[in-house]
């Protein structure tokens, strides 16, 4: 026989199946309390796309509840701020203490609905031109939950474009075929699907266009000296300034004198085992038969041409 306790819980998760569906989930530990998870969104009627803001609640069904207050965690923030994840979290508490003796789950999610909908507009500022989301901008919400105003990334995606074509152009052609040529975001790198045209379609971000002209102020100065010498030092030592993640690395400099010709660590690695098996090759006691070795990598890049493998060519997906 079940404890009135039991069924008061029991007919609360039922309810809450009932209402919630396929999106509620119930997790049963060994050891630990039973808790519900349920991603909350803001009320936007079935218009996915108009959804700005998420989180994840966590309900942990202590032992004693509900004459007990469960504890509630918000996990996964999308497009809030710690501002605003703090008021719910008190307001939470406060219906916590109102609600004692009582199921709550479902109280505490409408809760945080209410809230996720007053705020459906992310909080906190655009990366890309630090100005913060405010009533009147056009702003996307990428697949991957991260917020630009779509004039920024606009901008962002078409310059990145450049630079990563330029970078792309100056690899040899064996390596060209193989490097992505995807968008990706700019926060976490997941790739972008979308429709540049469309975005660049949108109006400059409001609190740009009243905001006071750029001013080159000597706190900025010192910040620009500051940088250039250590991008300087970087250079100087042969400073890494980006990593392919699984491809080739486009645009890793391995020495001043790699700047221009184009080769990548890898190349200079190969290289100067090459030069050592070359060293090796040599007679014996001939210290001048060992020249310093750079090919065939560079031959490669002069010659666009590995071996006839691959010719040269437009890369594909470019312009
Ligand atoms: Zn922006
Ligand atoms: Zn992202």
């Amino acid at each position: 026989m079940s404890s009135p306790v039991d069924e008061r819980i029991s007919d609360e998760l039922e309810a809450l199946k009932a209402i919630l569906m396929d999106d509620f989930v119930v997790k049963k530990t060994e050891d630990g309390p039973d808790s519900i998870e349920y991603v909350v969104h803001p009320s936007t009627g079935d218009d996915v796309d108009q959804q700005f803001v998420c989180v994840t609640l966590e309900v942990r069904l202590v032992s004693g509840y509900p004459d007990v207050s469960p504890e509630v965690l918000l996990r996964n923030p999308r497009g809030l701020d710690d501002k605003v994840l703090k008021s719910i979290h008190t307001q939470i508490d406060k219906k916590l203490q109102d609600n004692l003796g009582q199921p709550v789950v479902y109280e505490v999610i409408e809760l945080i609905r209410e809230n996720l909908t007053r705020s459906n507009l992310p909080s906190g500022q655009c990366v890309i031109c630090l100005f913060d989301f405010v009533e009147g901008d056009v702003f996307i919400k990428t697949q991957c939950y991260h917020y630009f105003h779509s004039y920024c990334l606009a901008c962002h995606l078409k310059a990145g474009k450049n630079w990563y074509q330029d970078a792309v152009d100056r690899l040899p052609s064996w390596q060209q075929a193989d490097t992505p040529k995807h968008q990706t975001c700019p926060v976490c790198r997941c790739r972008l699907d979308l429709d540049f045209e469309t975005l660049k379609s949108a109006p400059p971000p409001v609190d740009s266009i009243n905001a006071p002209p750029f001013r080159l102020t000597a706190e900025l100065k010192a910040l620009q000296k500051k940088m250039a010498e250590i991008l300087a030092r970087q250079k100087a030592k042969g400073g890494v300034v980006g990593m392919g993640d699984n491809g080739p690395p486009p645009l890793t400099i391995t020495s001043p004198s790699d700047n221009d010709g184009g080769s990548t660590s890898q190349d200079a690695d190969k290289a100067d085992a090459l030069a050592r098996a070359a060293a090796a090759e040599a007679a014996p006691g001939s210290p001048k038969a060992a020249p310093v070795y750079r090919g065939p990598y560079r031959g490669f890049n002069r010659r666009g041409k590995p071996g006839g493998r691959r010719g040269r060519g437009a890369p594909a997906g470019s312009r």
